[in-house]
């Protein structure tokens, strides 16, 4: 089939969105057997800049490896892996730990890479395994009966499909076509985020990543400092009443950011923009059909602290294709298909709930708005250099609290 014939052929799945969540589950359809059909808006050589997920956990890197064996691998290859973390608050180090070097063979804890390598190293994965890619379709509209979904694109061609996973992003169009809003906040500070590009004949900081609460050198703004393949990302948390753009303006940036990293960081980057982070989830996973399978960005949005957004895409689409596949496997027995897809989609909204938490409980720490948990800061901070137990909390609660134990025996968020 191509995409000029539309309709001429059913397929069993479709999916719309070629991020990290469509190519997870084109890469988890092949991985079962079944054909895979990616429907994606831009065109394949869309420059989609900055950084954005650029910390991929380990649990990650184990999926990608089992979806496509020597994925995992190749990506933890191409990515950076920093032994030394640090804090500092108001200029004076609270805490630092350094690991020992990696002994054992396999998968590393976590790889650091912007979020595009990924995302390519996954496409190339996907081609070798025979997925069918139709760039420049972008879906308009979804109707979802009790026998299948019917998908239009932007110039009118018809797509059906049993299944369809929806991986098209913050904005799903899916999302909407099945009446499903996304529900929670947005956080009223706003957030720069630059990427700037490393030199690699000088490397003037040690690759490290340093939390910096109240810098004394932007007006006791705390600053994340992480770095990843290629470049450093840094997060300034403005204060509620900044103006964004004297901090994301040309000369606004030559202004601050020398003064919290070597100078010649001024003059190097690549990427900038502001956010105030939603953390949302939607209403419903699927449709009442139980045809359509809300992934990634379509189903929540989290503040990027702890990584939860990419990290828990990949679980979201390797899950509605399984559940997809027992949906298929049931046959004419509707009862036991739509149980398959009601299952995923009441464990995935549970995962995006907890999710969810974990960043507000990593945003509520950074803005420190209670005073119970200002109090806790200041005095965790004054004893932080004699109580290593203090700066070890102060040091990890930007990221928010670590997997539950059912997550991590499960390996995924
Ligand atoms: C500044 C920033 C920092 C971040 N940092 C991290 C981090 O450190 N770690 C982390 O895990 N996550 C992070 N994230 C989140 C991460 O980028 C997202 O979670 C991830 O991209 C979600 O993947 P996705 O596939 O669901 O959506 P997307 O990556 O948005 O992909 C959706 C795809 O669908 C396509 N599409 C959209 N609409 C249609 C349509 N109608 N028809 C066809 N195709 C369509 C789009 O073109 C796109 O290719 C960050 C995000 C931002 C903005």
């Amino acid at each position: 089939m191509n995409a000029d014939t539309g309709t001429s052929t059913r397929h069993p799945v479709l999916v719309v969105g070629a991020g990290p969540a469509g190519l997870s589950a084109a890469l988890a359809l092949s991985a079962a057997g079944l054909p895979a059909v990616v429907l994606e808006r831009r065109t394949e050589d869309t420059v989609r800049p900055g950084s954005r997920a650029a910390y991929l956990h380990g649990a990650s890197l184990r999926e990608l490896e089992r979806l496509s064996p020597g994925l995992g691998h190749e990506t933890a290859g191409r990515g950076l892996m920093w032994a030394t973390k640090r804090s500092y608050w108001a200029g004076r180090e609270i805490y630092v730990r350094t690991y020992p070097p990696a002994t054992r063979e396999g998968l590393p804890h976590f790889t650091s890479l912007p979020q595009v390598i990924t995302e390519d190293l996954m496409a190339t994965a996907c081609r070798k395994q025979g997925v069918e890619f139709h760039w420049g379709v972008e879906v308009t509209s979804a109707l979802s009966t009790p026998e299948g979904v019917l998908l239009t694109d932007s110039a009118g061609r018809e797509w059906q499909a049993d299944y369809v996973v929806a991986a098209d992003g913050s904005r799903s169009v899916l999302r909407s076509a099945i009446g499903s809003p996304l529900e929670g906040p947005r956080s009223r500070n706003t957030f720069v985020v630059v990427d700037l590009d490393d030199d690699p004949e000088h490397h003037p900081m040690p690759i490290e990543r340093v939390f910096h609460y109240r810098h004394p050198n932007v007006g006791g703004r705390n600053v994340l400092t992480v770095p990843f393949a290629g470049g450093w990302r840094v997060d300034l948390n403005l204060k509620a009443d900044d103006d964004p753009e004297r901090f994301v303006s040309p000369e606004g940036l030559r202004r601050w950011i020398p003064r919290i990293l070597p100078e010649a960081y001024g003059e190097r980057v690549r990427w900038v923009s502001t956010y105030r982070f939603a953390q949302q989830v939607a209403a419903r996973f699927t449709d009442t059909h139980r045809r359509i399978l809300l992934t990634g960005e379509a189903s929540h949005l989290f503040a990027p602290f702890g990584a939860r957004g990419m990290n828990s895409s990949i679980p979201d689409a390797v899950r509605a294709v399984e559940a997809i596949v027992r949906a298929l496997e049931a046959g004419p027995d509707r009862a036991a298909a739509g149980a398959a897809i009601g299952r995923f989609a009441e464990e995935r909204k549970d995962a995006a709930t907890y999710n969810r938490a974990c960043a507000t409980t990593a945003l509520d720490h950074m803005l420190a708005r209670r005073p119970s948990l200002w109090l806790r800061e200041r005095a965790a901070a004054a004893v932080a250099s004699a109580g290593r137990r203090a700066g070890e909390w102060l040091d990890s609660a930007p990221y928010g609290p670590k997997l539950t134990a059912r997550g991590a025996a499960r390996g995924s968020y």
